[in-house]
């Protein structure tokens, strides 16, 4: 008989997973409801979230953790049902030769109470929680000691995720990892087959498919674990990479763009004589970049990264100004109307000079000023125009839009984009601007089909802030340092934390804050502002003139002076409760101070009892100014899935590696990614058809990538 393995190749892993001995009809519905396995191969890429050493006892004695994991080895001495009808609950008194323990149970306490014999030696396994001074364990693992159990326990014994609904059905982490036994010792390389080159394999010393899928469960050992873990995350990385550089190459190939081919008399002018100030060397490179890009005949999309106050706006007019010499109109597109307001007086008044047109369309903008601008746009008067999304609703039409800058692009949605794309016969050049630093290894998945720039390096003669995190027992120092600043003349911002969920109670704080205030800068000497979310917008505006004018020394406020103000006499950033706070919005906060010439100061106030987390916040803030630097430890802290940007993004589709923990197995994904590409542009050599074939099937059941860009 002839058996073609080729075939069956794709049909063993699709198997349904109702057909895994044991699984059955009703729990494998379970099982995709609760964790999407609908098929073998779902099954075996449900990895292990963790290893544990099941080789290792600890003694009731030394279980002194809390919600730290124990395996302990002991007898039954007593059970006893407690509570009444709502908490009753199992609890059986565990003792080995160092002291007593209780188990406890409140489901299926009935069951477990039949089953739980005396004079049977037992190894238990789970979390020891404290209660009242007294450790317990809810629901341990219970198995009795066997010769065979105990050869059979690992010194890596995969843990995996599971739910309440699946332990109910024995598919707890145990239970799975029977499932997932039962599997593993089918597969062979037939039903496994390899997913990389050989080359690739080669190069990197990878394990093969078949090997590290094993190992990743059940390993043989530390070190063929790590390799597994490597070899599965950096496939991953790769096929993710491969894709997003493959796609920045189409579309260097294919999409044909402006050329703007000269640098012209606006541009001139302004750059020789109305440039407010020298460019900083960051500056002059990436708007260098931009130009190059622009004039290529290659339509541009490039990303240009940098910190708060980095002086993106310049970058993007200047940009603007070369499409303006080539005969193109631009637009520059800010997520509120604040910032567009903004940015157009800036541009507005810069470009006086130069006899250019600049015009600004907002939500609020009246029908008939709309109606005007629209023909002026239609007809080309107007040079540049600066807006939010009004900008793109179809009815604003163009003469000749050449370029698009966006600016602060998380908040825009990619179907916004692409209308963009649709507003000349061409699609425009694209500039997004975003202050937000990425950390890199983010940017490189999610922008990976960007050209990017970085400005990193701030305008001279900006003095770094000075940051000190101080405890509620330093707040006497505080009110001094505070008395100082304003007697130099200086003004100070104390910023609240205002979130939603407890929003009544954050009020209570602030206002409590205020009075202590007034108890300690004393009209008339001291005046001082406040500006909350509860007052009017004139009320709002009415307290921060008064603050601009320098009537008031002090503004005390919750984080609505977060976006916009400029104020450069304000040295001092006090934040209240700065333990509540997220890493980026410190820093953005922080961004406030440090604008004029004057020595400035960041003081974080904190209570005393902080979590790790906190802590590590306030050090990376004392420590460093530096955005990047900071997004680095936020992604770490938080995981992508929290950072702006990546929830629709697909990074979250990633099974095993981990975009915080991974930098570097990335690193090496994409460069393994480009040189393929760059000796195989088109992947139309023999042995890379197989990455063909993968890219292929992977997009077919993954989200599309291509959303973002
Ligand atoms: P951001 O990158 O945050 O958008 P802006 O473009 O608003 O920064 O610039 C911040 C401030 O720095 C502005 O007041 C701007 O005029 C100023 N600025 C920008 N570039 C320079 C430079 N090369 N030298 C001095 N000041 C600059
Ligand atoms: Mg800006």
């Amino acid at each position: 008989m002839c058996i073609n393995f080729a075939k069956m190749t794709p049909s063993f892993l699709d198997t349904p997973i109702e057909y895994l001995k044991g699984i059955g009809p009703q729990r494998a519905e379970l099982l995709q409801k609760e964790l999407f396995i609908f098929t073998y191969k779902d099954l075996l890429t449900h990895y292990p979230f963790r290893y544990v050493d099941r080789t290792q006892f600890h003694s009731v004695r030394e279980v002194i953790e809390d919600s730290a994991y124990y395996q302990l080895r002991g007898h039954i001495i007593e059970i006893d049902f407690i509570g009444d009808k709502r908490t009753k609950r199992l609890v059986a008194k565990f003792r080995d030769s160092s002291g007593v323990i209780e188990l406890v149970w409140f489901q299926g306490a009935k069951w477990m109470a039949e089953k739980l014999k005396s004079n049977t030696e037992y190894i238990v396994y789970g979390k020891a929680t404290s209660f009242m001074g007294r450790f317990n364990m809810a629901h341990p693992e219970i198995n009795v000691v066997t010769p065979e159990l105990l050869a059979s326990q690992s010194s890596f014994q995969s843990v995996y995720n599971s739910t309440e609904k699946l332990k109910f059905r024995n598919l707890d982490s145990d239970g799975i990892r029977k499932c997932m036994r039962l599997l593993s010792v089918q597969l062979n390389e037939h039903h496994i087959s390899e997913t990389l080159t050989k080359t690739v394999i080669l190069d990197f010393n990878l394990l093969s498919k078949l090997e590290a899928l094993r190992q990743i469960h059940f390993p043989d050992s530390k070190e063929l674990l790590e390799r597994a873990k490597f070899r599965l995350k950096f496939e991953e990385l790769f096929y993710v990479q491969l894709r997003l550089l493959r796609s920045n190459l189409v579309r260097h190939q294919i999409t044909q763009g402006f050329v703007f081919s000269k640098v012209g008399e606006v541009f001139n002018d302004f750059y020789n004589h109305h440039l407010p100030f020298q460019l900083t060397n960051a500056q002059k490179r990436v708007v260098k970049e931009i130009r190059i890009d622009m004039g290529s005949g290659k339509q541009m999309s490039r990303l240009v990264q940098g910190d708060v106050g980095s002086g993106k706006t310049l970058v993007a007019l200047l940009s603007m100004l070369l499409a303006i010499d080539n005969g193109f109109q631009s637009c520059l597109m800010a997520p509120t109307e604040i910032l567009a307001k903004q940015h157009f007086e800036t541009i507005s008044e810069l470009v006086k000079p130069l006899g250019i047109q600049v015009a600004l369309l907002t939500g609020s903008s009246k029908t008939k000023a709309r109606r005007e601008l629209h023909a002026a746009l239609e007809s080309g008067t107007i040079d540049i125009l600066i807006g939010t999304h009004a900008l793109i609703e179809d009815v604003v039409v163009f003469k000749n839009l050449g370029l698009v800058v966006i600016d602060e692009q998380h908040r825009f949605g990619v179907a916004q984009r692409g209308k963009l794309h649709k507003k000349n016969i061409q699609p425009p050049h694209v500039l997004i601007m975003t202050a937000t630093p990425i950390p890199r290894t983010l940017a490189m998945t999610l922008y990976g089909d960007l050209d990017t720039s970085v400005i990193d390096e701030l305008p001279p003669g900006r003095k770094p802030i000075t940051t000190m995190h101080f405890m509620e027992s330093q707040r006497l120092r505080l009110i001094g340092f505070i008395k100082q600043e304003i007697a130099l003349g200086r003004q100070v911002y104390i910023v609240y934390p205002l979130i939603q969920e407890s929003e009544k109670m954050d009020y209570q704080n602030l206002e409590r804050g205020y009075d202590a205030l007034l108890h300690d800068f004393q009209p008339p000497h001291y005046q001082i502002s406040i500006v909350h979310g509860k007052l009017t917008s004139q009320q709002k505006e009415f307290e921060m003139q008064r603050f601009i004018k320098r009537e008031t020394q002090i503004m005390v406020a919750t984080t609505v002076i977060e976006v916009g103000v400029n104020i450069p006499n304000a040295s001092v950033m006090v934040i209240e409760s700065a333990e509540r706070f997220g890493l980026s919005q410190l820093h953005q906060l922080r961004g406030r101070v440090g604008r004029g010439a004057d020595k400035s100061y960041c003081i974080l106030m904190t209570s005393y009892k902080l979590g790790a987390d906190s802590k590590l916040r306030m050090e990376t803030m004392v420590r460093t100014n530096d955005g990047f630097e900071i997004s680095e430890v936020d992604l770490k802290l938080r995981g992508p899935g929290d950072l702006d940007g990546t929830q629709q993004s697909g990074v979250m589709d990633l099974k095993i590696a981990d975009l915080a923990q991974d930098g570097q197995i990335l690193s090496l994904a994409r460069s393994s990614a480009q040189a393929i590409l760059n000796e195989d542009p088109n992947l139309s050599g023999q042995e890379n058809q197989l990455l063909i074939s993968q890219l292929h099937a992977q997009g077919k059941t993954r989200s599309s990538w291509s959303k973002i860009g």
